[in-house]
């Protein structure tokens, strides 16, 4: 079953710079993508098509048999199926982890906030984080607020998680903890989709490796292969 079907995709930015040229990628429900390269070469931007937070020119994305376009229809249809874990967290800076995890699925899917609260408690076991259940973003590290915001993303029951360099922004002693709590998760039959230049992670946790370059995907093998390419 495919989750992700990109082909041949081409975006240009407003300011008429090309970012993707021809980009194409297929994932299959349960896989771990990782999708590695130089910083400039579209990497981020291509996974932000997946979600819609991008829009594209040419070529076509199907994500989960939703058909997203340029006239930018079927955004909300995709939005429910992909969630996104940015570099930054991203966390509403104003709301306690546990407010974070509930906002949407009560106020946009209008979940009974019972329910929502505590599958919510149950998230933030799994990551680690049930202790700061009351405290605000700001009263956390950066590797307690990614996990809050990994959380935060499965508490809307995504068929897909984007990650895009989750832990780029993060001190090295607290990496580990966000790559342990992603490895947790491919486990899972959950589709990742991972922009990150951890190598380790790529190695270890991928099914399969993927390289861009200049707006394409130019590489694309399973972990063993791709790794010990000359
Ligand atoms: P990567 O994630 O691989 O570092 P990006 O997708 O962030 O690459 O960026 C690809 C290219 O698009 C870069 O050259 C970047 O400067 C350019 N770019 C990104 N965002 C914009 C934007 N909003 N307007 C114009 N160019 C952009
Ligand atoms: P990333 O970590 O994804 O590589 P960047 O540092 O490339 O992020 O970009 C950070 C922000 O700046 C993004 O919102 C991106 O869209 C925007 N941006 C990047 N390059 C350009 C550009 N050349 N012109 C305008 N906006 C840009």
């Amino acid at each position: 079953e495919l989750m992700i079907e990109a082909r041949a995709v081409e975006k240009w930015y407003p300011n008429g710079f090309q970012a993707l040229r021809g980009a194409s990628l297929t994932v299959r429900r349960g896989e771990v993508v990782v999708i590695m390269g130089p910083s400039g070469s579209g990497k981020s931007t291509f996974i932000r098509t997946f979600n819609a937070l991008e829009d594209f020119q040419k070529g076509s994305i199907t994500v989960d048999g939703i058909a997203l376009s340029n006239d930018l229809r079927n955004i909300d249809a995709v939005r429910r199926e992909v969630g996104m874990v940015f570099q930054q967290f991203n966390l509403f800076p104003h709301l306690s982890v546990l407010d974070n995890l509930t906002l949407a699925p009560v106020l946009v899917r209008k979940r009974p906030k019972a329910e929502v609260e505590q599958q919510a408690w149950a998230l933030l076991e799994r990551v680690g984080i049930a202790e700061q259940a009351g405290k605000y973003p700001g009263q956390l590290s950066g590797g307690q607020q990614q996990r809050v915001a990994i959380a935060r993303a499965l508490c809307m029951e995504p068929r897909i998680l984007l990650f895009d360099e989750p832990t780029s922004a993060l001190d090295p002693e607290m990496v580990r903890e966000v790559l342990e709590v992603m490895q947790d998760l491919a486990a899972d039959d959950i589709t990742m989709v991972v922009v990150t230049h951890e190598v380790k992670f790529a190695r270890h946790v991928a099914h399969r490796v993927v390289l861009m370059a200049d707006g394409e995907v130019v590489e694309e093998a399973e972990p063993e292969v791709f790794f010990t390419n000359p």
